[in-house]
């Protein structure tokens, strides 16, 4: 399922949406992901493989455009690159596909969700990749320190991983009109307060998002 869309808890492809006006349409481009988030669904391997999210193989750029071809672009809210894997993992893609998407229509907005470890991924800056072509990056902060976030997260990367995603979230907000950092709200209001200003320090806005069992 490259194309999909949320449904109540779950996906479902957008092709079996009868009315495609104001979807919020995710790009699944890829499993790979240099974490192990505690929380992360792709830890079962039952749920791996049984996931409608699961890719076999990655899909190409002229396949995913492909598969916008399908559509009417016009009737989207957003197109948001997300996924079962870290979208940044391929982010010559991401640019690809996010650049052929404002030439046919300039103001689809196009968000990334990513765990914001790309230029650790990439061992360089890529952030400037992303001018011109997406409108909002959304990071998870996940926690208010680097110890917790890589308890929560288990990055391959290590300690360095929370510097390297602050550090990448101060370079997307130079390049992207909008630059997000969320956390969940079961981290508590104290963690909260503490996240609030990590993200007023940067000039960024910071997300709770409900939390889902
Ligand atoms: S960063 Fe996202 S995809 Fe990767 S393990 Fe964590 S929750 Fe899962």
């Amino acid at each position: 399922m490259i194309l999909y869309t949320l449904n109540g808890n779950g996906y479902i492809d957008i092709a079996h949406v009868d009315n495609k006006k104001g979807l919020h349409v995710y790009v699944n481009l890829t499993n790979r992901c240099p974490c192990a988030c505690t929380f992360c669904l792709r830890q079962t391997k039952v749920m791996e493989e049984s996931n409608t999210l699961w890719l076999s193989k990655e899909p190409n750029v002229e396949e995913v455009l492909a598969e916008f071809e399908k559509y009417d672009l016009t009737d989207f809210e957003e197109v948001v690159f997300c996924g079962f894997g870290e979208p940044l993992e391929r982010v010559d893609d991401v640019e690809k596909i996010a650049r052929e998407l404002k030439k046919k229509r300039s103001d689809l907005k196009i968000r990334i969700n990513t765990n914001g470890l790309a230029n650790l991924i990439h061992k360089k800056d890529v952030s400037g990749q992303l001018r011109g072509c997406v409108d909002i990056v959304s990071i998870s902060l996940n926690a208010p320190d680097k110890q917790e976030y890589l308890d929560l997260t288990r990055s391959k990367f290590g300690i360095v991983s929370y510097d390297a995603m602050l550090e990448f979230a101060k370079s997307c907000k130079e390049v992207v009109p909008s630059v997000v950092l969320s956390v969940v709200s079961i981290l508590g209001e104290e963690k909260i307060s503490k996240c609030q200003k990590i993200c007023d320090d940067l000039g960024v806005t910071l997300r709770v998002r409900p939390y889902e069992e």
